[in-house]
């Protein structure tokens, strides 16, 4: 077997066998080599201690006490920028479920791989010109063959780290793998104890299974294995909710349908994320019977349980908020005609002009996700054609020909809420019609804004945002009554 190993791989091999010490490339890398992939970073174990190799490469940090030292290399290519280096060990158990107990440094490659979980992950290349695997557990084998299997005793290894049931059903969706027997067996009797690992460390490993081409079989293998109820139970409720006359899938099989599809487009992250969590509220919004069941503001529901999931699994301010806000305003309808130009902008100025075009990517995942494809692409189509029309009109207090400044200025006033409350109702004016945006008109209309009471004008902001909300129904509403898309 012949590997072309990148040039600053070699040469820190090189460095660490220079200095008597032994050097292996190890884990997904080598598996990935061997399936002819390209492997997404690059690990070496060597029997040097963190303290040698900090010594032998002057450029490296060690963050850690589990032995692992990062090498920085002058590459730009992102996989190679930090090459991580290993000292062989075994860790104890991970009694909290987060970080094992203790890590004890050993001898040999061989011991070092007995620590690593799938029979696949534990191949060692030796650097030092090895042609062969170091390969204790039957790894080759079971890449040939193209199963997951955990090297040894399953039950023992899950027991000792509940990560590797989830890792388990990444790895086999992301390289299209099947489960072992006995290792399957194992996670289904382990399952529950998944509810115990840090949720970071879950949400890295839900991360990198949402971005494999394989999402959605992943998301029904936690299902089948009993890990969803852990991990995301709100998909839960899905399994077993049967939707109205227009839907052929219960509501789970529909959300996995939706990220089936985003991830076989390569959407971004969070368009996955939010195509599998898009209705994620119809079973607690579920009324009626039969086949006219109605699942109404159930994107309401679903937005406000995507938060809480996100939230729970410690993903990022920026994620939760993207998905959350792409599950709010997923039920956006749009039929030509139907829609006025003034619709279309308090839409834009509502769910942002910057995120239309997730939405939609969401928006389609569901509608193929749900097997009915209807004629949506002329009306999108023309949506866009409106979108691109009213864009560069004003949508947001900033793009008023007067700003809060102003409003001061011509009132006599200081600032405080009765400000943001007249922009907010001129606002609506320069939406219903964009050549309102001049400062005479503006100016006059806030001299008139002037006269009333901040109770009064409370009342007459909430007034314009109903109005904005009706016609943001109108868009939704109304068109979700027509097809009785719910
Ligand atoms: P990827 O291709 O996504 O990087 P990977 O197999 O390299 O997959 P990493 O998380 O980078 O996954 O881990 C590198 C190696 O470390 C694994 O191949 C495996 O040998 C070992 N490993 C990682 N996590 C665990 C774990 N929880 N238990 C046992 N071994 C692990
Ligand atoms: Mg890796």
């Amino acid at each position: 077997m012949k590997f072309k190993l990148p040039r600053e791989v070699k040469r820190i091999g090189e460095m660490l066998i220079e200095k008597g010490f032994q050097a292996y490339l190890v884990g997904g890398c080598v598996r990935d080599m061997a399936m002819d992939m390209d492997p997404k970073d690059w690990d070496i174990a060597t029997d040097a201690k963190p303290e040698k190799i900090q010594e032998i490469f002057e450029d490296s940090v060690y963050e850690n006490t589990f032995g692992t030292v990062g090498i920085k290399t002058e590459s730009d290519d992102p996989t190679l920028k930090v090459i991580e280096v290993t000292t062989f060990r075994v860790e104890g158990s991970y009694s909290d479920k987060r970080r094992p107990d203790e890590v004890r440094f050993v001898k040999t490659i061989e011991e070092d791989l007995s620590r690593r979980d799938f029979t696949i992950n534990a191949l060692a290349l030796d650097l030092n010109g090895g042609k062969e695997y170091i390969d204790p557990f039957g790894g080759e084998k079971d890449l040939g063959k193209g199963i997951v299997r955990a090297v040894r005793n399953p039950e023992d290894r899950f027991e000792e780290d509940a990560l590797r049931l989830l890792r388990a059903v990444r790895l086999s969706a992301q390289l299209g793998f099947l489960m072992e027997e006995d290792t399957e067996k194992a996670i289904r009797k382990k399952a529950k104890l998944i509810q115990h690992v840090a949720h970071e460390r879950v949400r890295d490993e839900l991360t990198k299974l949402i971005m494999t081409p394989h999402a959605a079989d992943g998301i029904i293998k936690l299902q089948s294995l009993g890990l969803l109820p852990y991990i995301i139970p709100e998909l839960e409720e899905g399994v077993g909710c049967k939707q109205n006359k227009h839907h052929v899938y219960e509501v789970f099989e529909h959300n996995v349908k939706a990220l089936e599809y985003a991830a076989k487009k390569n959407y971004p992250f969070e368009v996955r994320l939010a195509s599998l969590l898009h209705d994620v509220g119809k079973p607690r919004t579920k009324r009626g019977r039969g086949k006219d069941v109605t699942f109404h503001g159930h994107e309401i529901v679903g937005a406000r349980m995507a938060k809480h999931i996100l939230t729970k699994l410690k993903f990022s301010k920026e994620v939760i908020e993207n998905v959350t806000h792409l599950v709010r305003y997923h039920m956006f309808y749009y039929n030509v005609g139907d829609v006025s130009e003034a619709g279309v902008r308090r839409f834009l100025a509502r769910v942002g002009p910057e995120n239309i075009d997730n939405i939609l990517k969401v928006r389609e995942a569901d509608r193929i996700g749900s097997r009915v494809p209807k004629a949506f692409p002329y009306k999108l189509r023309h949506l866009l054609f409106m979108i691109e029309k009213v864009k560069r009109d004003p949508l947001h207090p900033k793009m008023l020909k007067i700003k809060g400044d102003d409003v001061m200025n011509i009132l006599g006033i200081s600032p405080g809420p009765k400000v943001g409350m007249i922009l907010s109702i001129l606002l609506e004016d320069v939406l219903a019609d964009p050549l309102k945006n001049t400062k005479e008109y503006l100016t006059g209309k806030t001299k008139e804004l002037g006269d009333f009471s901040e109770k009064e004008l409370k009342i007459l902001s909430k007034k314009a945002q109903e109005k904005k909300e009706r016609a943001e129904l109108g868009i939704e509403g109304e068109m979700k009554k027509k097809y009785h898309v719910t």
